[in-house]
């Protein structure tokens, strides 16, 4: 039975559908030269898996570099998700890559942030602003982002995204430690991605990047976490915290790290009692989430039960205030 999945809990704003339809005005208030001739044509070059993935997000963050364009990203995130269905989402960025014209990573954020409640309240939809460290950064970036996090308590999520085999997560520990005892959420994205050899370890590495996750840097959400199904201690121990699992099962296929969506495990998951919640990622590129519901379902048939928990997990497991 195919769940009606009304919010995501994994989503990145600057790789979201919004970006297609929002480029080219963009450019233009930049006054830059847009290089497409139409969405589709952009949609084309970025989905093109031969030219580097920094070079493709560079032609949507080159534009993302003003308080006004990254006012702009947040309202029209925040339309797009209610214009499709949704009545909470969780919306990721990373400040560091918009402080290339000297925006601080303080007012980048302040800007996507006073950009999404304003979308908020137009279109009645409720948005989380999660506040990312893109891990390739050093320490004393990290520990900016954690700081501005902090000083949001509790508005923002915390989140650690990006090349997670050349960086795992107990490079920012300290960035999270910051954010011990505050009001601050952290989220993580861990059992992802390491680096393919040596193969015999190939699983447990990813399960070490999960276990620093959780028992390390406390976090409250872990993304990805693709062996999780397969560790039943570790199953143990994200039910007894209370952890929430952001899964992104065509995102993981499509990008090569599962075979099958059955690889991750779902019903078993949530049989378990877990709170596990199916994410499209980055539908720019990766497929929307009518897609993802279809062709887990195809390959799960969830029962009655399991479809409920699917709807009901992404309200269980939301981080931030849901407004009726
Ligand atoms: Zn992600």
């Amino acid at each position: 039975m195919k769940p009606n999945i009304r919010g995501l809990l994994h989503d990145h704003i600057d790789g979201s559908a919004v970006v297609a339809n929002i480029l080219h005005a963009l450019y233009k208030q930049a006054k830059k030269k847009y290089l497409f001739t139409s969405a589709e044509h952009f949609l084309e070059f970025f989905k093109n898996p031969q030219i580097d993935i920094v070079e493709r997000f560079r032609v949507i963050t080159s534009v993302l570099q003003t308080k006004e364009s990254l006012e702009i990203l947040g309202f029209n995130y925040a339309r797009q998700r209610a214009k499709e269905g949704y009545v909470y989402v969780e919306g990721k960025f990373a400040p560091q890559y918009h402080t290339a014209q000297g925006l601080t990573m303080r007012q980048a954020t302040d800007a996507i942030v006073q950009g999404i409640r304003l979308g908020e309240k137009e279109f009645g939809i409720s948005v989380t602003p999660v506040i990312c460290i893109g891990r390739e950064a050093d320490e004393k970036t990290g520990l900016a982002i954690a700081k501005i996090a902090v000083e949001y308590d509790g508005e923002l999520v915390l989140d650690l995204v990006c090349d997670e085999a050349s960086h795992p997560p107990e490079k920012h520990f300290h960035a999270y430690e910051l954010t011990f005892g505050t009001n601050v959420k952290r989220d993580c994205h861990a059992g992802e991605w390491v680096f393919p050899e040596p193969k015999e370890t190939y699983k447990e590495r990813l399960l070490d990047n999960i276990r620093t996750a959780i028992f390390d840097l406390r976090c409250h959400g872990i993304g990805h976490a693709i062996p999780l199904g397969e560790d039943d201690e570790l199953i143990g121990d994200v039910l007894d915290k209370g952890i929430r699992i952001t899964g992104c099962p065509l995102s993981n296929l499509r990008s090569g790290l599962i075979t099958n969506v059955r690889d991750l495990h779902i019903d078993k998951l949530l049989d378990a009692g877990v709170c596990y919640t199916m994410n499209s990622d980055d539908d720019l590129f990766l497929p929307k989430m009518d897609v993802v519901v279809a062709e887990c379902d195809a390959e799960y048939d969830f029962s009655e039960t399991q479809a409920r928990q699917l709807e009901e997990n992404v309200f269980l497991g939301a981080f931030g205030k849901i407004h009726k």
